[in-house]
């Protein structure tokens, strides 16, 4: 009988279960190696939500990858047997006179997707929980929603185990791509035809060459409980301001509503205490303030430090380390949203090696279209 491809896949985060899931599919043996049984709470992927949009600013090819996410995701759905995921809407504001959300409706127009836009006052009619204030330019996508990250973590791990895939629970002290090998902080090594890091903002301390071109990024959220049931359909709001700015994601399904800003910190590591410091939340709340006039009616339920893995143009680095071993890195904030469909592709660019040149640049958000 033939023997099966191996496959060793450090991380089991988003990124490293979908290609394992993917993986599977194209007949390799899957092991994956976590410091901690998924979903791991410390992981970028692991909070409640996560957000997808078509609303991308001049990337297009970001953009345009998400009709290729969206159709993952539905691949994702039946396998697991249940959708994940939460159609909100997308309102995105401008009070800085321009630039992204002006980039963001060329590029929806060119392609024709649907959009509105919308005065202040339109805004503040529409969302009557939202102030108009300093508005110069908003739009309004009826596509675009949550993605409850959480649940897809913990689902997908139990679907990949279910299909045959090991989960070694321990930490990885080194790596070496050239043999396609890594060795724990016990000392013992594992090995496999093919390696795949997928450790998220970890990987900088793990692999020299990448720490040259990605950060860790250390970003407090915060949760809140709307006292109004008219928050429960709002749309996730994207306000952008010269002082950088504020995401808001509703609370749907049981979630709280969470507010985060878009300024990366690029401080700290994701060992490092993670008790989020009274003055991150008061800054986040800050931002918020004037778009939300009844927030300090909102109930607090805490705040949360992650960490993402920032590259300077924010373009994911999905590349060759050596022969038969390829890392996944550089997803800057906004990774989630591609988590299916990137592990589709790198397990294709594995196990179909004439996929595996266009890979890097697709995935960089290149206007690229794969062979
Ligand atoms: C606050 C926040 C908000 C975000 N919002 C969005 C959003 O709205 N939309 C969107 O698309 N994206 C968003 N992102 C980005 C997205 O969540 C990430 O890009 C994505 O989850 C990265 O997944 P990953 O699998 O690469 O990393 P991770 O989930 O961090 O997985 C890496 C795994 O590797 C393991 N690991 C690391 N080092 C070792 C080691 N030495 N030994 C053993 N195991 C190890 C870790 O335990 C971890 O489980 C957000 C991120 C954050 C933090």
């Amino acid at each position: 009988m033939e023997k099966r491809p191996t496959a060793l896949i450090l991380g089991a985060g988003i990124m490293g279960l979908s290609t394992a899931w993917a993986l599977l599919r194209e007949g390799f043996a899957v092991h994956l190696l976590d410091q901690a049984p998924p979903p791991n709470p410390q992981g970028a992927s692991v909070d409640h939500h996560r957000l997808i949009r078509h609303a991308y600013g001049a990337q297009r090819g970001y953009m345009r990858m998400v009709d290729d996410a969206y159709a993952a995701w539905d691949r994702l759905w039946a396998d697991l047997g249940e959708r994940l995921y939460v159609e909100s809407g997308v309102l995105a504001v401008d009070d800085t006179g321009g630039g992204w959300v002006r980039d963001t409706r060329s590029a929806l127009r060119a392609d024709g997707r649907a959009h509105e836009d919308l005065t202040a006052a339109q805004v503040a009619a529409r969302f009557p929980y939202l102030s108009g204030e300093g508005i110069t330019d908003a739009f309004y996508c009826p596509t675009g929603g949550v993605l409850l990250a959480e649940r897809i973590v913990a689902a997908l791990a139990r679907h990949v185990v279910a299909q045959g895939a090991v989960i070694e629970v321990g930490r990885a002290r080194e790596i070496d791509p050239d043999r396609a090998t890594i060795t724990l902080d016990s000392g013992a090594t594992r090995t496999a035809d093919v390696l795949v890091v997928a450790a998220g903002p970890w990987i900088p301390r793990l692999l020299p060459q990448v720490a040259r071109r990605v950060t860790a990024s250390r970003q407090v959220v915060v949760r809140l409980q709307p006292p109004s049931d008219a928050w429960l359909s709002a749309p996730m709001l994207l306000d952008l301001a010269e002082a950088g700015g504020f995401y808001i994601v509703p609370p749907v399904a049981g979630t709280p509503l969470k507010i985060g800003d878009h300024t990366f910190s690029r401080q700290g590591h994701p060992d490092d205490d993670r008790t989020p410091d009274p003055r991150e939340v008061e800054r986040i709340l800050a931002l918020a303030r004037h778009r939300i006039p009844g927030i300090e009616g909102f109930s607090r339920l805490g705040a949360a430090t992650c960490f993402y893995d920032v590259e300077p143009d924010e373009r994911f680095v999905i590349e060759k380390l050596a022969p038969h071993a390829w890392v996944m890195s550089g997803f800057s904030g906004h990774g989630f949203k591609f988590g299916a469909v990137l592990g589709e592709r790198l397990a294709r660019a594995i196990a179909h090696p004439q996929h595996a040149a266009s890979l890097p640049a697709w995935a960089a958000g290149d206007e690229v279209i794969p062979a």
